[in-house]
């Protein structure tokens, strides 16, 4: 049996991150259960990059992460992993306050946001109701993220390491030989002398496999759909439209128009499908804010969003054990901070300098260590 330094757990893009961040220091194989890398949550995003409107840390980690996407290693990805699209925050009358409010305190931090009158509003968003929203201004710091050249980059930049990538490997149970992990999978079994869990929606269960206590971390629900535009009305270069508290937003989306009702039920792991009442919420918010009408849902499906307790990520060894490292709770931004946590979970497998743009963002790691809540 081959042994190898490091086997990451779960082929979605924290774990491909990590091996492509990693192997060029330690020997790494990825095991993945399902046939298709990347199948489960990281598939299923809405692909948006965005540097604010999250928990200050994670807009810390979208800085960092945003130079990679500008400027990834010669060779990474043949397109741009970033498309400009810009996004509009509205608010209906009983919300025009607090817009005003949240377009105040974002001014500091973005000086070039927009506000915008209701011509102003139409102008960039045609789609949008007359008369829906009462308040808005415009943010130019959304993008769409190309996700599968984004996935791709890692597992080629992976396997020109030496990376082993094996799909088909779903971990079903491990033992400890004094040296080493033994893992047994649904192929071949596999020896390592650290294991990381990046097992998505799945990190609390295969925690047990491995003997480790879980840390709380639930996977939540989330749908989108997309719908059919009439005739004539093209909005592949309209902005985002983001409710201000989140209720719902909408992104052109393959010449459709994709709506998410923002939905976070927390949900048992697994291949979860949509329910109709988020579907319908999800149309119903069409409906209700734009002029196209919900003749049919083109498509809709559902992933899973695991959230830590604090609802920031988990990166880093436990308390538990030496040889079990977690890379898990990235919750609705695991796709935008990959390059960040990638690059940062291979920084503390290796003992290696904190990587770059952690200081200048003044971003204490710690913050993500599973042993923050002792501290
Ligand atoms: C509708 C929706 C919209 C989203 N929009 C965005 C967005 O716009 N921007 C953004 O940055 N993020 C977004 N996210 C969040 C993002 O998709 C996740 O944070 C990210 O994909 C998590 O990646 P992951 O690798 O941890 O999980 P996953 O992609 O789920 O990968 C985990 C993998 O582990 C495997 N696995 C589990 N258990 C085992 C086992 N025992 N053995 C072997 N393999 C195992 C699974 O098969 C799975 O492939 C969105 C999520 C959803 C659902």
């Amino acid at each position: 049996m081959q042994t190898f330094d490091v086997a990451i757990i779960g082929g979605g893009i924290a774990g491909l991150s990590l091996a492509y961040f990693l192997s060029p220091h330690r020997s790494v194989i990825v095991l993945e259960r399902e046939t298709a890398l990347g199948y489960h949550s990281t598939g299923r995003s809405a692909a948006e990059f965005v540097l604010r409107y999250n928990a200050p840390e994670v807009c810390a980690l979208a800085a960092i992460a945003k130079d990679f996407f500008d400027s990834p290693p010669e060779g990474f990805s043949d397109i741009s992993l970033l498309k400009q699209r810009g996004g509009v925050m509205i608010a209906t009358a009983e919300k025009a306050s607090r817009l005003e409010e949240v377009f105040r305190s974002e001014l500091a931090f973005t000086p070039e946001l927009e506000p915008l009158n209701e011509e102003e509003l139409l102008a960039r968003v045609p789609i949008l109701k007359p008369g829906y929203a009462a308040a808005a201004f415009y943010d130019p710091n959304f993008w769409d993220i190309e996700v599968e050249s984004l996935l791709q980059g890692y597992v080629k930049g992976a396997r020109r390491n030496s990376a082993e990538i094996r799909e088909r490997h779903g971990v079903l149970s491990a033992s400890h030989d004094g040296q080493a992990w033994i893992i047994e999978t649904s192929a071949s079994p596999v020896r390592a002398k650290t294991v990381v869990n990046a097992a998505g929606g799945w990190v609390d269960t295969t925690a047990e496999i491995f003997d480790v206590k879980p840390l709380g971390i639930v996977p939540h629900r989330r749908t989108a759909i997309t719908v059919d535009l009439p005739e004539g009305v093209d909005v592949s270069d309209m902005p985002e439209i983001n409710e201000i508290d989140e209720d719902f937003y909408m992104k052109p989306d393959a010449g459709r128009l994709l709506a998410c009702p923002a939905d976070a039920t927390p949900c048992e792991p697994g291949d979860v499908q949509p329910e109709e009442l988020d579907i319908a919420w999800a149309a119903h918010y069409v409906e209700e804010a734009t002029t196209i009408p919900v003749r049919r849902v083109a498509k809709s499906w559902a992933g899973m969003r695991s959230f830590s307790p604090d609802r920031l990520p988990v990166i880093g060894f436990g308390p538990d054990r030496p040889d079990f490292f977690w890379l898990a709770g990235q919750g609705g931004y695991g796709i935008l901070t990959s390059p960040a946590l990638g690059a940062l979970a291979a920084s503390l497998l290796t003992g290696g300098p904190q990587p770059e743009g952690f200081k200048a963002q003044a971003l204490n790691p710690e913050k993500f260590s599973p042993l923050r809540s002792k501290t």
